[in-house]
């Protein structure tokens, strides 16, 4: 400890001691004692009232939720779900009636079934605008890849939406296959057939495109070509497939290597002449029908798309040239990034064009080569999956409880029987406060020495030194110091600081407890550190006074959200509302429906979370009306998938319990109530349930 700072605190001590009402003036009765004309002055006067305004700068809601979602009036997220539409839902009014109509309890999925239109029409619409701007000479004819949200409400929403633009499907597996095989209702709609394909798989293809269907499997490999020549004898047809190119080009970031020579996918610019030439042997020149790259998902900078269109493009007019004249479609695969994090430099979560430039990109890249080099414009597919599905979903979680350091109480007082360690620590408290003006460096001194304190409290404890009420107030002196010793740190703006003084942020946040699971909502959060827009859903008309992380209900020390969407540093708390029980306290998680909802887990047997499809519909009284409710997984069908059966278990726990009776233990009555509130359970729902026992 430096001397200037002993010898500040053994004066103040002294000091203190003497005058110990000096200390302890509060600030009210500083202000009580200043003259009028000095009141004015003091800041709390000027400080202006919260507002919504306020909430939606705070939570980056611009950012990430233009032009769908926004604060209201009432401090309630407010949702514009329908295209060219200005109907705005209010998310807290539709939680409530969940909760107090429906009896949900929380988790809770909500689909906002017209934004998943809105975004098939915009993305459809923006082709179609860019065609034209363009004198591009042929149409855009999308495809959804099926991957990213395969629940059927989901796809045939995007299908119904995407009725008038021929847009198709795309499927990876065979199971995605057999799901979308049958919603090829008109001729013209593609399905593309991405991923490793069995021989029965392409003759399932085939056999379609024998029936006039436009299903076309694309070759990821030069065994699969073979493969579909084989099984188009047998038929007697000719085939209609596709190939992915393995480019040079790359993406950036966590997909990076869907595409580039280290890709599992794709054939090479070698193979892709073998299939040429063993066309022409074949005379089945028209066989080959469409050029497909994907790049990987999010692709967070439009220089490496437009690289890429340029590659396969020279790869389809080289094709053109080379007399495989059939070859119509030019697929750009998915990447169509969101941006979870508008404005970031970090990949994963932000991106730096809008749709508007990623259509162009395709457009006029394509048409750039093509003209170039004297071959046809393509039909452009694109599947893109995150782009039209991200935004629909939004995952609403109740916290259901908070832990905080403790602070010392204002009352406290120092009994000449303490410990000393507890008076040190007391005495840095002190000299904190009547030293305002402390730099950094001097700062983390005094975090320093009373990191020791504590360490000497908790060895102190250790061997019986401290009783527990002593261990107590040392906790509590310790978190008031840092406390404010924080405050100062954030008060001081400086743009770099000291490891320990930036992390102490991280160590003196709140935690709240929150009724999900990570693992089975938000995989992507603990798998690659993705981030989602998270906020509360209402209270925004008032400041949230509170920092905290997030837990789920799992036992797994991961399931902790603590990084948060921050375009300028890495944010590890969210602004929160002090909870006020028995009032439920809402949070939203947005931009949650690409990839989440398939690839959660059950990790401690929380299974799927309830789901609600809301339509809007400015009839209804609050402009929606609540379509379906599909109720999330029971403990009985968690149960069932790790073999657990309520029969066994039920006979299990009545030998259980009656073993209990014969020892006298339980009479035979409490027995049978026990192994009644034990079957009652099967049918629960796997989260926390919100009514009372
Ligand atoms: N197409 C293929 C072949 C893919 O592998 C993927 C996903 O990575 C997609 C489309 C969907 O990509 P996105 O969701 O980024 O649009």
């Amino acid at each position: 400890m430096t001397e200037w700072f002993v010898e500040q605190r053994e004066r103040l001590f002294i000091f203190s001691h003497n005058f110990p009402f000096i200390l302890f003036l509060s600030a009210a009765a500083l202000k009580n004692n200043l003259p009028n004309e000095i009141l004015t002055d003091v800041p709390s006067s000027d400080v202006q009232a919260w507002t919504s305004a306020d909430a939606q700068a705070l939570y980056y809601v611009d950012a990430w939720g233009q032009p769908y979602f926004s604060v209201n009036e009432l401090g309630n997220m407010g949702i514009k779900p329908v295209y060219k539409s200005n109907v705005c839902m209010d998310l807290h009014k539709l939680v409530e009636e969940l909760r107090d109509k429906e009896n949900l309890s929380f988790p809770v999925v909500i689909r906002f079934m017209d934004l998943l239109r809105s975004r098939v029409i915009e993305l459809n619409e923006a082709f179609r605008a860019a065609i034209q701007e363009a004198g591009y000479k042929n149409v855009y004819q999308g495809v959804y890849p099926i991957k990213v949200n395969q629940m059927h409400e989901v796809v045939e929403e995007i299908l119904e939406a995407g009725h008038p633009y021929n847009f198709g499907l795309e499927c990876g597996s065979k199971s995605e296959l057999i799901a979308t095989l049958p919603y090829l209702e008109k001729d013209g709609m593609l399905l593309i057939c991405n991923g490793y394909k069995d021989a029965t798989m392409l003759h399932l293809m085939l056999t379609f495109q024998k029936i006039g269907k436009k299903v076309l499997p694309v070759v990821e490999k030069y065994s699969e070509f073979k493969l579909i020549l084989q099984i188009a004898d047998t038929l007697k047809i000719q085939p209609q497939f596709g190939i992915r190119v393995r480019l040079s080009s790359t993406g950036i970031g966590q997909w990076a290597t869907s595409s580039g020579d280290q890709s599992k996918f794709g054939v090479t610019i070698s193979e892709l002449l073998d299939i040429v030439e063993a066309l022409k042997e074949r005379q089945q020149e028209e066989a080959l029908k469409l050029v497909h790259f994907h790049l990987g998902s999010q692709i967070s900078d439009i220089k490496f798309l437009k690289n890429a269109i340029k590659e396969t493009a020279r790869v389809y007019a080289k094709l053109h040239q080379q007399g495989m004249k059939g070859v119509e479609y030019m697929d750009v695969g998915g990447g169509l990034g969101v941006n979870y994090e508008a404005g970031t430099i970090d990949p994963l979560n932000g991106i730096n064009y809008g749709f508007e430039e990623y259509v162009n990109c395709v457009v006029y890249g394509i048409m750039e080569v093509c003209d170039y080099e004297n071959v046809p414009h393509p039909i452009i597919v694109s599947e893109s999956g995150r782009a039209i599905t991200a935004h629909h979903s939004v995952l609403v979680t109740e916290a259901i409880g908070s832990t905080q350091r403790p602070e010392l109480n204002p009352e406290f007082e120092l009994y000449p029987t303490d410990h000393d360690v507890l008076k040190e620590l007391w005495k840095t408290l002190q000299t904190l406060r009547a030293t305002p003006t402390l730099r950094l460096n001097q700062l983390l001194e005094v975090y320093h020495d009373t990191l020791e304190l504590r360490q000497q409290s908790d060895t102190l404890f250790t061997f019986g030194y401290l009783d527990l009420e002593q261990k107590a107030q040392t906790e509590r002196l310790y978190w008031t110091i840092c406390k404010e010793i924080n405050d100062r740190v954030h008060a001081a703006k400086s743009e770099w600081l000291p490891q320990e003084l930036d992390d102490l942020d991280d160590h003196l946040v709140d935690q709240y407890l929150c009724d999900f699971s990570l693992f089975q909502s938000m995989l992507d959060y603990w798998s690659i550190d993705q981030r989602f827009p998270i906020m509360p859903i209402h209270r925004l008309n008032e400041e949230p006074t509170r920092r905290a992380t997030l837990v789920d209900l799992t036992c797994d020390s991961d399931g902790k959200i603590r990084n948060f969407i921050c375009p300028d540093y890495d944010k590890h708390f969210l602004e929160v509302h002090p909870l006020r029980e028995p009032t439920p306290y809402y949070l939203g998680f947005f931009l949650m429906g690409a990839y989440q909802d398939i690839l959660g887990d059950t990790h401690n047997l929380f299974g799927r979370v309830n789901e609600v499809h809301v339509y809007a519909d400015e009839e209804e009284p609050n402009d929606y009306f609540v379509e379906k409710v599909i109720r999330g997984a029971t403990v009985e069908e968690m149960l069932a998938t790790v073999q657990y059966f309520p029969n066994q278990l039920h006979k299990r726990m009545q030998t259980l319990l009656q073993d209990k009776v014969a020892q006298g233990l339980l009479r035979p009555k409490k027995a049978k109530e026990l192994l009644d509130l034990y079957a009652g359970f099967f049918k629960d729902y796997s989260y926390f349930s919100s009514h009372n026992v």
